[in-house]
């Protein structure tokens, strides 16, 4: 029998950050992920973006997570020698006049927001209201989780396999599972979260997320692209080009009316032809009030979450993480905003 501190569920960006943030602190820990391939973190763009969705809000704690997040991508790049982080201008495209207004009136004491005194990519884009320029980054998940996941592997702290909830053993001193014993086991592994009978009484609202894979011949940028489709340039010199919300879904696999959906808002974007070269579907794991949800249990004490990210799992992974390790070293209170305990 192997006796650690932590099992953690899931190695997307949330497991990813908290066995980080646990190791940092002298924890042990193993994460069991069995490296689903259509996984929220695995399909996700990695846009880091201080201003949320169509009426130009300012995102949720920006101030405080931004600098977190950046600091610990950086510290992580150094570790992993692989490309983690990247400052990048989001070129935001005006849809109409009317959002036009809506943008200059909400960003005007923005820091992280200009407008351009000319237009960029004239060639390739339908820009008739203009654009602005956000202050954004990406994080390349698509290097950092399997460089991570290969430092979990050299510290014997990964388990590169399925997970089966009906095989844990809970008591109030901790968890069983196989020849594993944990004091507490902390459940990272997703949208898989939903199903959980542990968390029945959490309120999730997944939605699912398609993307295109496209080739635009002739359009050489590090910039985000954004209408009311989002390209962002990728290794292999394609575009990442998404991404839709649909609720409503029979599976989490790409459909045909997404991608039409999809060429459409290219097709109001660009000004030159493109090629789709392949397309891709997640479900994003969010609550109803898209807030993280963190904590333990009530009534089972050994048994945790980390979940709830949305659509910014970039942005606040590495800070939520990080308190949620400072609550289990009882350095901090758990902000009320993202305690599980909300929903019990
Ligand atoms: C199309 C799309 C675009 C997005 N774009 C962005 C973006 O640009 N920026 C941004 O910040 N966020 C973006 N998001 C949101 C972001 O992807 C999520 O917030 C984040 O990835 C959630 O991470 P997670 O670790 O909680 O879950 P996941 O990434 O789903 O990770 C869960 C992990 O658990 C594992 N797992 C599940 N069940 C088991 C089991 N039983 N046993 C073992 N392992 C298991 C899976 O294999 C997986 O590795 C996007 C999401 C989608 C779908």
């Amino acid at each position: 029998m192997r006796k650690v501190d932590y099992l953690i569920i899931g190695q997307g960006i949330a497991g990813t950050m908290l066995s980080w943030f646990l190791l940092q602190e002298g924890k042990e820990v193993i994460v069991i992920d069995d490296a689903k391939p259509n996984s929220a973190s695995r399909v996700a763009a990695g846009i880091i973006n201080p201003v949320s969705g169509r009426r130009f809000e300012p995102a949720w704690m920006y101030d405080t997570i931004y600098p977190y997040a950046k600091a610990t991508y950086l510290q992580l790049s150094a570790l992993l020698q692989v490309p983690v982080f990247t400052t990048r201008q989001i070129w935001s495209v005006f849809p109409s006049a009317q959002l036009q207004a809506a943008f200059l009136q909400k960003t005007t004491n923005s820091v992280y927001t200009q407008v351009p005194s000319s237009l960029r990519y004239e060639t390739f884009l339908d820009q008739p209201f203009g654009a602005a320029i956000i202050e954004g980054a990406t994080v390349n998940l698509g290097s950092l989780l399997p460089a991570y996941r290969n430092y979990l592997q050299s510290l014997s702290a990964m388990l590169p396999e399925h997970f089966e909830l009906t095989k844990l053993e809970v008591s109030e001193q901790g968890v069983k599972y196989g020849d594993l014993q944990a004091d507490k086991i902390i459940f990272c592994d997703g949208v898989a979260t939903t199903r959980n009978p542990y968390f029945e009484r959490v309120k999730f609202l997944p939605n699912k997320g398609e993307v295109l894979l496209v080739e635009i011949p002739g359009l050489e940028t590090q910039d985000i692209i954004k209408k009311s489709i989002t390209l962002v340039p990728q290794d292999n010199g394609l575009f990442w080009a998404g991404s839709s919300f649909v609720w409503d879904y029979p599976d989490d696999q790409p459909t045909a009316a997404q991608r039409e959906a999809l060429e459409k808002s290219l097709n109001q974007l660009l000004k030159v032809p493109y090629a789709v070269k392949g397309q891709l579907a997640a479900v994003r794991p969010s609550g109803n009030d898209r807030r993280p949800i963190i904590g333990f249990h009530p009534a089972h004490p050994a048994i945790g979450i980390f979940n709830g990210l949305g659509t910014k799992g970039c942005s606040l992974a590495p800070y939520m993480a990080n308190h949620f390790k400072d609550v289990l070293a009882k350095k901090a209170d758990l902000m009320p905003e993202v305690d599980l305990i909300r929903y019990f």
